[in-house]
């Protein structure tokens, strides 16, 4: 499984068309427009910047374009009607979740991409995906490029049982769900506390594969636990940190490497 090369990607300006609220801590957003015409279907995990608070009819200011953009990934691209899909997490404060929190039907906003996104190349048999509800998405896109002989286990963090949902309309799977506030757990502790209930229920360690996607701190300590405690080889575990708890803006290009 390998990243892409990054590239500079184009601006384009949509405007929002449908707004679901799909749990309490999530909105499903399409966005539409003429310039999403051309805008290449995501590969599994690819990203894209959102640019918040830039006028529209003017050239972002590259001094703020840092800090105005947040990374998001397109869940679900429709070239036949240029649609865009995205889910945001409202988790209270940052100024992507606010502005999805109120977002309203007809509002304009500017987005960059996609980029990145992985190849799986020599299919695992199968693969274990450890992620917190800001990775949901990308699970799910996961989830849909895997070929059928790869069977994956999924375990997802979310605040509560009210945050349970389907990851994918087209993949039937059963995520094995934990529940961060029945514990008073901070954010990512259970997935890592589940490493190893994980190895209690694989059956075949050869060709496993891990993907973690969750809060960076956390991400950090269960690659580490693989790879040291656990003996997981590299080139078997694709991990990320999607955001860092008391950190705004952290890098989108966190692999835990360093
Ligand atoms: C490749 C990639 C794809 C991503 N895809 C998605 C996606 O599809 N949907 C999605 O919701 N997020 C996704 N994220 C995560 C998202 O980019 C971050 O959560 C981002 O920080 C949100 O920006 P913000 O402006 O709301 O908050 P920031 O201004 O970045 O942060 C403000 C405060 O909120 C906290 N915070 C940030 N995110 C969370 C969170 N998820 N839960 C709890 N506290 C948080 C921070 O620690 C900080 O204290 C993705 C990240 C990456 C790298």
């Amino acid at each position: 499984m390998t990243s892409n090369p990054r590239r500079r990607p184009q601006m384009r300006q949509v405007t929002v068309q449908m707004i679901e609220q799909v749990t309490p801590r999530v909105r499903r957003i399409v966005f539409g427009g003429e310039a999403l015409a051309g805008f290449t279907a995501p590969r599994p995990g690819a990203h894209i910047k959102l640019l918040f608070g830039a006028n529209p009819n003017e050239p972002p200011d590259p001094k703020k374009l840092r800090s105005q953009m947040r990374t998001y990934t397109p869940r679900k691209f429709n070239p036949e009607t240029n649609e865009l899909t995205v889910e945001f997490v409202l988790h209270g404060s940052g100024l992507a979740s606010t502005w999805a929190a109120q977002a309203q039907v007809g509002e304009a906003l500017t987005i960059a991409g996609p980029g990145g996104g992985m190849e799986i190349p020599d299919a695992p048999k199968t693969m274990v995906m450890l992620v917190d509800e800001s990775a949901i998405p990308a699970a799910g896109a996961v989830l849909e490029a895997l070929p059928t002989s790869c069977q994956p286990i999924i375990i997802c963090e979310v605040e509560d049982a009210r945050e349970q949902r389907s990851l994918s309309s087209t993949i039937e799977v059963e995520p094995i769900w934990l529940f961060r506030q029945e514990q008073a757990a901070n954010p990512g502790r259970l997935l890592e506390s589940y490493v190893s209930s994980v190895l209690a229920i694989v059956k075949d360690f050869d060709d496993l594969f891990w993907w973690i996607a969750c809060e960076a701190s956390a991400m950090r300590r269960m690659r580490s636990q693989l790879l040291n405690k656990h003996k997981v080889s590299k080139d078997r575990l694709v991990s990320r940190g999607y955001w860092k708890l008391d950190t705004s803006n952290h890098p989108d290009h966190d692999y835990g490497e360093s």
